[in-house]
């Protein structure tokens, strides 16, 4: 029963009861409907109560049932709101724990509303890119006031019940019994004459309210400048206040429908159900029992080992950080401490805090510290011999059961769990630099690695505030796979035509943050390198552009150096485009246009942007292919919050679904044909197979 119904001394009480959080569901939108017509049957009440079973009142729609024809059935959540408000019989709701989205919405429908303290009360619609859509732009001014009301709607940040307690919205906000209260308050209702006061017939009194609306599109106009859903929120919350509550309520309907089908809301719909989705591995039951992480070793505190021990002391878990070398532990120590302190700085952080986190580090230079940790994270050199080293000490002395944990970008991960006498307990854990800040974790499954392993991981990855999505063993995995070949078609487009700055601009224009040219710049350009000479050793047979290795031969290694592909003034990231090195690229690209006889030529910026992300989808339609990953929106989580991929376009597996498949491919053939460069397209079969069957890759 989504629903209950009983009756307390005349007066009715409904108990949504639909677990989790009492999502509005079908049943539950009928079953009240239900239970309030009952009431009006029954002679002997005099009032209702609306409340949730459990820890909460409602968190909203029932998102289980989202694209089922269960979510458009009648009776809609507007009707059952109507329904409440027309009741002849006055209506309490009693809220607890959390009103969320349709549930706060329901209870703007109520007659009168009471609250635990301490109870969560937002409209959090904007968030997936909607506007709250059953009347709650048009009822919460009218209970909170115009201004709070825009702040609540347009950002979607929760409220504590007892800081609206003196508003319109309740009536009473108490800290004993909530059902007893609500039964008082209902039955007081009870005895007085109707009409029962309805949110809809409340006058919004602000006198500045074009000053409040101007101020709140303000606030916006940078932060939401991809995002129609907040201008939408302040547009339907004026439209109330301009032309009334009817007028408001049908034209927020319009609103919401636009938005379900605007590209940036099913984005943001997508990152929503794609974090959650990453966190399920399909052949590792949600009940796998989980091992228990209370002290972590860290070995290597150079760049990585440094930001993945603040990651879990952030979190409250004890780190011993282990070195090779008193220099080196020094330093990584000095840089966490450094680190701390800018956080310190910008007042994110109090000082109390930071002593505590840096006091939860133990540093240490000897590997017999490691044998208590649960967990052991490998970040040392990129050498397989030095992991090789590593591992085998490490396998002499954790203790059994003990978590062992490489960071390896390229290695085989099969390889370094061989090493040891436990590959069952062996994982990639892959952070991404600044460890402490990147919010991507790739779990990186060997052929041995345990489920409860990798339960046990995914699980402390939300610990510590990751977005943890499992890749199997390949170079480069899921992120590193896909932007190399990006980057190899950036360098055949500066070998064809382009100039790094019209690339970038080209690419930040579509969204990204950075263009490749100027993130390898800032990343340093000798790290590519390095990748590249070992795959010309590895890989004769694919063929990479060489202007590259040229800018890495004059010593322009980045921004670290002064220069790369572009110059940068001393003490200033600013990328200003270099004559050098743009006179080194026209040159070659000439010599290039002998060579092949292909002349080179102007690309335009769609050109370029379709090459970029289109590299992506390809790569990431082969990691599909291979089972490297396990589903496209993986992928997508690991663009959207690793490489700074437009969260307003989901990530280049939703874009390409965006743009269809059959599009994607044909761009791609012609990329093929037309460019010196176009043996370098080698199109996934996958992708192929599901545009001749007019299927997504987010199916
Ligand atoms: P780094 O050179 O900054 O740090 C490595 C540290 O390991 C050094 O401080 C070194 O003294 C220490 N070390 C070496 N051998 C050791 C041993 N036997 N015992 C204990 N400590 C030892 O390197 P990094 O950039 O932090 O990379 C570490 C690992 O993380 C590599 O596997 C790398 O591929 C991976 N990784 C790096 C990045 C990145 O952006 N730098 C991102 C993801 C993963």
């Amino acid at each position: 029963m989504a629903v209950d119904y009983a009756t307390h001394d005349g007066v009715a009480v409904i108990t949504l009861n639909n677990p989790p959080v009492n999502g509005l569901g079908h049943a539950t939108r009928a079953g009240i409907v239900a239970a309030l017509e009952r009431a009006q049957q029954d002679p002997a009440l005099a009032a209702i109560v609306l409340t949730g079973a459990g820890k909460v009142f409602c968190g909203g729609a029932d998102i289980t049932e989202f694209n089922t024809p269960k979510a458009t059935q009648a009776p809609l959540l507007g009707a059952v709101i109507q329904a409440l408000e027309q009741s002849a019989k006055p209506v309490v709701a009693a809220l607890h724990g959390v009103a969320m989205g349709g549930g706060l919405e329901l209870a703007l429908g109520a007659h009168y509303r009471i609250a635990a303290r301490g109870a969560q009360i937002a409209l959090p619609e904007v968030k997936l890119g909607l506007l709250p859509g059953a009347g709650g732009t048009q009822r919460l001014p009218r209970a909170i006031g115009l201004a709070r009301a825009l702040d609540m709607i347009v950002t979607g940040t929760p409220a504590m019940s007892d800081t609206l307690a003196q508003t319109a919205l309740f009536d009473k906000v108490v800290d004993g019994d909530l059902l007893d209260a609500a039964l008082a308050l209902a039955r007081d209702a009870g005895a007085r004459p109707a009409p029962h006061p309805r949110l809809r017939e409340r006058a919004i009194e602000q006198p500045d309210a074009a000053a409040c609306f101007q101020a709140a599109r303000d606030r916006i106009a940078v932060t939401a400048k991809h995002f129609p859903a907040p201008h939408k929120c302040i547009d339907a919350i004026e439209a109330g206040v301009l032309k009334g509550f009817d007028h408001g309520l049908a034209f927020e309907r319009e609103c919401f429908v636009a938005l379900v089908r605007s590209p940036e809301s099913r984005a943001l719909r997508h990152a929503f159900f794609g974090e959650r989705a990453a966190s399920k591995i399909a052949d590792v039951r949600a009940d796998t029992p989980t091992r228990t992480i209370a002290r972590v070793a860290v070995i290597g505190a150079g760049t990585m080992g440094g930001g993945i021990a603040m990651s879990f002391v952030n979190a409250g878990l004890p780190v011993t950080l282990i070195e090779a070398d008193e220099d080196a532990l020094q330093r990584g120590l000095a840089t966490i401490r450094k680190n701390y302190d800018a956080t310190l700085r910008k007042g994110k952080l109090d000082a109390q805090a930071a002593t505590e986190r840096l006091e939860r580090i133990t540093p240490s230079l000897s590997y017999d510290d490691l044998t208590h940790a649960d967990l052991i994270v490998e970040a040392v050199f990129e050498d397989l011999g030095v992991k090789e080293q590593v591992f085998r000490r490490i396998d002499a002395l954790a203790k059994p059961g003990a978590i062992l944990a490489s960071n390896t970008s390229t290695l085989d991960l099969n390889r370094i769990a061989a090493f040891t006498r436990r590959p069952q307990d062996v994982v990639g854990l892959h952070f991404f630099s600044p460890a402490n800040v990147m919010k991507l974790l790739e779990v990186v499954r060997g052929e041995k690695t345990a489920k409860d392993v990798l339960a046990t991981v995914m699980k402390l990855a939300k610990t510590i505030g990751k977005t943890a999505v499992v890749a199997g063993v390949c170079d480069g995995f899921i992120g590193n796979r896909m932007i190399e070949q990006y980057i190899r078609q950036s360098l055949f487009m500066i070998e064809e035509g382009a100039l790094p700055a019209q690339v970038d601009r080209a690419i930040e224009a579509f969204g990204f943050a950075m263009g490749p040219f100027r993130m390898s710049d800032l990343a340093g350009n000798d790290i590519g390198w390095a990748i590249r000479k070992r795959r010309y050793r590895e890989q004769p047979q694919h063929r990479y552009p060489t202007l590259a290795d040229r800018l890495c031969e004059m010593g322009r290694f980045g921004q670290k150096t002064g220069g790369g592909w572009y110059d940068y003034q001393a003490g200033d990231r600013t990328a200003h485009p270099s004559a050098l090195v743009d006179a080194m690229i026209v040159a070659h690209a000439q010599d290039l246009a002998k060579q092949t006889d292909i002349p080179r030529r102007e690309l335009t910026d769609s050109e370029i942007v379709e090459r970029l992300v289109y590299a992506l989808v390809n790569e990431g339609a082969k990691i599909l292919d291979e089972g490297i990953a396990a589903k496209a929106s993986d992928i997508d989580m690991v663009y959207l919050t690793g490489y700074g991929f437009p969260l307003w376009r989901g990530g280049p597996m939703l874009y390409a679904d965006t743009i269809g498949l059959a599009e994607v491919e044909r761009a791609l053939r012609r990329y093929a044909a037309q460019s010196p460069n176009g043996d370098a397209w080698d199109i996934a079969p996958g992708l192929v197979e599901r545009a001749a069957q007019g299927r997504r890759f987010n199916d």
